[in-house]
């Protein structure tokens, strides 16, 4: 006899365990799988967990506003607590250096659209608000085997786009794993070091009926979600949906690095998040007085497409660590270049135009969260909520393909247009083609 329940989640990385607690708040009865062997043990893991409001639409910027106050009331939106204890926001604000005119014009008027709090600060700003940093521009980006590199700098950046109340998580698998807490305290079930096999489905192939496992067993429901993260465009090929949705997704395999703040400053106390499209980076404070680095794919650097997942390397390598901090020895000059190499490797699960995809699929009952392209982290708990609204929505006979779901966001008001994550939508010509939207 197979396990029933109402609804099947495969994954329990912060979205899987975000979309269980959603669903479980509402009575659903589920059960989360995952290979792995505790919540937010996949690319959850390895996350920035940059929180920011610098995107390239209108309903980016919404929805990420909108999922910063679950954030800042994370403790309280769990309803309950957690003997781990629970990962909170660092608000450490965020400068975009002005190194693109047109994407800067863009942040500004989304951000004013939304009512995101922006200031545009020219350089003695910056130099008052993060002394360390240096505005030279070397850009575009090159690698260090490129004489360019080398080169002086050949002008400076005209200031940056300053926002108060960007930051990042404090701990991202914690997150996760506070989510899959608050989803059992509702009554979600979880099952761990178990692999998802095939997704089963009516005799006429048009809905799903459950899913089976690796250790020959089934379990049987109406409704399955995909949040496999980086492994989602497989589930969505199991559940033989190859071909079937305009916006694909693939892995693609990322470096972040951590190293020590530059003497004499405390990155950690005093440093804010900054994105230097420049020199191809983003960086921010990190505990214990360290700086995270994060790369924003200048086309030099080659991007590294993952196939097949279980081929995954999870080290960082010595090339990536150097060429980083290099770059970042360029935007701080004290930063000097550290030895000791630190990071974590894992994959984006990236989109065609590196948007998220939150609908419904063409297989009755099959949904997915995914696509979320190594930028939406910071949407997790707002794009659970969605999520639970879709499936309840769609389950109830919603035409949402034809009708997109708006959902009125819990904390802002903010209509949230399900549409804009739509499997099936035009690809944004003005996304920057990068992690960060
Ligand atoms: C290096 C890196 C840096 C990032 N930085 C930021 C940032 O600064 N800001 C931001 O907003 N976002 C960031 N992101 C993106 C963000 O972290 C991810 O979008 C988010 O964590 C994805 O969560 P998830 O739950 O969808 O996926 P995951 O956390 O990957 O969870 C998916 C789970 O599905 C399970 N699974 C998959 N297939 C199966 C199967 N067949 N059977 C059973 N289980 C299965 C896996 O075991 C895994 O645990 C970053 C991502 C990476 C990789």
């Amino acid at each position: 006899m197979a396990d029933t329940y109402d609804a099947v989640i495969i994954g329990a990385g912060v979205f899987g365990s975000g979309i269980a607690y959603e669903l479980s708040r509402r009575g659903i009865k589920t059960c989360n799988v995952d290979m792995f062997g505790s919540a937010g043990h996949g690319s959850t893991s390895s996350s920035g967990a940059i929180i920011r409001f610098n995107y390239s639409t209108v309903p980016g910027v919404q929805i990420a506003w909108e999922g910063n106050h679950y954030w800042e009331d994370f403790e309280n939106y769990l309803e309950t607590t957690d003997e781990l204890g629970h990962a909170r926001k660092v608000t450490t604000g965020s400068l975009f250096l002005r190194t693109h005119e047109d994407f800067h014009q863009l942040y500004v008027r989304c951000m004013a659209a939304v009512g995101v709090p922006h200031e545009e600060w020219s350089p003695e700003q910056v130099a008052a608000g993060l002394p360390p940093l240096s505005l030279e521009a070397y850009g575009p980006p090159t690698t260090d085997d490129d004489e360019r590199f080398w080169a002086e700098p050949h002008g400076m950046i005209p200031g940056a786009l300053y926002t108060p109340d960007a930051g990042h998580i404090s701990d991202p698998q914690l997150a996760a794993q506070n989510l899959h807490t608050a989803a059992k305290a509702k009554g979600g079930e979880f099952r761990f070091n178990t692999t998802v096999t095939e997704i089963l489905t009516t005799a006429d192939g048009s809905a799903v009926r459950g899913v089976a496992l690796s250790d020959g067993s089934e379990i049987h429901a109406p409704i399955v979600v995909n949040v496999g993260g980086p492994f989602s465009n497989e589930l969505n090929a199991l559940a033989g949906l190859d071909g079937t949705e305009a916006i694909t997704t693939k892995p693609m395999r990322h470096e972040v690095h951590v190293a020590a703040s530059p003497e004499g400053f405390n990155y950690e106390e005093h440093g804010m998040m900054v994105a230097d499209l420049d020199n191809g980076m983003y960086f921010r404070p990190e505990a214990g007085n360290q700086i995270f680095i994060g790369s924003t794919d200048p086309e030099c650097d080659g991007q590294e497409w993952v196939d097949d997942m279980s081929t995954l390397n999870r080290e960082i390598t010595e090339a990536r660590w150097n060429l980083q901090t290099m770059r970042l020895a360029k935007r701080i000059p004290t930063f000097g270049v550290p030895h000791q190499k630190k990071g974590l490797a894992d994959a984006y699960d990236v989109s065609s135009d590196w948007g998220p995809i939150y609908d419904r699929t063409d297989l009755d009952g099959f949904f997915a969260a995914r696509g979320t392209s190594g930028n939406q982290f910071k949407n997790a708990c707002v794009g659970s909520n969605l999520m639970a609204e879709l499936i309840t929505a769609v389950s109830n006979g919603h035409d949402h393909d034809n009708d997109p779901l708006v959902v009125t966001g819990r904390y802002t008001g903010a209509e949230l247009n399900m549409g804009e994550f739509s499997r099936n939508r035009s690809i944004n010509p003005d996304s920057t083609g990068t992690v960060l939207g």
